[in-house]
């Protein structure tokens, strides 16, 4: 069986809020972590763009995480985007499809970023691999499943001869409760820096900065990211009126 070093991570880094949120966890927990990234026809390049300055600024917050975080890797998978018809990579209408399913379905995306991650990480002695997948704000991807990812991590270990876990901290956590997370592992400046700098948006509008970030506003991304940002907010400042009081 390959060695694989306890104390080290791959993080699946898309630069939206659910992923710089994850690399921060692994920062927190992992003395060597390293990022991947998928470059699979995805119709607006704001999410590539943003990285390599995301990873720069994360490292710039904690002389700790600046150590640990090694190197990125961009992995080409454009012939997901030749295979299936989604409105993550085509001009095509958001919104559901007949058959219930979001339209920015990409069938087995995430198993395949998975494998694709895993394979990188058994070369690299990485033993974690992690993703933001998360089933509570559940927005329809049958690929966000935990048992998805549960049966993944298990074909892969078969397949590979390998013991990789497979680690997604918030499959059982609301968006509300990803900004707290935030907070909670780098403060204050680390959810300023998740709203500022991720990107969410399935349009890849940037423009106006929001309380909540970037965005159009109203596509299922911009309107999930916004609605856990007030709640948060809300949340934060009861937490702040609660201490002025004692
Ligand atoms: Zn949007």
């Amino acid at each position: 069986m390959v060695p694989l070093e306890a104390d080290t991570a791959l993080v699946l880094l898309s630069a939206g809020q659910d992923s710089t949120t994850c690399l921060a966890w692994a920062l927190d927990r992992f003395h060597r972590v390293e990022t991947i990234g998928f470059e699979y026809g995805q119709r607006h390049g704001i999410e590539m763009e943003l990285r390599e300055p995301l990873r720069r600024k994360m490292a710039a917050l904690n002389p700790d995480w600046a150590l640990r975080l090694g190197p990125d890797r961009i992995i080409a998978l454009d012939v997901l985007g030749r295979v299936s018809e989604s409105a993550l990579m085509a001009d095509l209408p958001l919104g559901k499809r007949p058959d219930g399913l979001p339209a920015t379905f990409v069938p087995g995306r995430n198993l395949v970023f998975f494998t694709f991650a895993a394979i990188v990480a058994y070369q690299r002695g990485l033993k974690h691999v992690v993703g933001g997948m998360c089933e509570t704000d559940f927005s329809g991807y049958p690929d966000c499943r935990d048992d998805t990812i549960k049966a993944l991590q298990a074909a892969i270990n078969l397949g590979m001869d390998a013991r990789l876990v497979l680690e997604t901290p918030l499959m059982w956590i609301d968006k509300a409760a990803t900004w707290r997370l935030a907070e909670s592992l780098g403060g204050a400046a680390l959810a300023e820096l998740i709203r500022c700098e991720t990107h969410s948006c399935y349009r890849g509008v940037r423009g106006t900065l929001h309380n909540w970030g970037h965005g159009c506003g109203l596509c299922d991304a911009c309107v999930l990211r916004a609605k856990g940002w007030q709640a948060y907010a809300a949340d934060r400042a009861a937490r702040s009126t609660t201490r002025a009081a004692r």
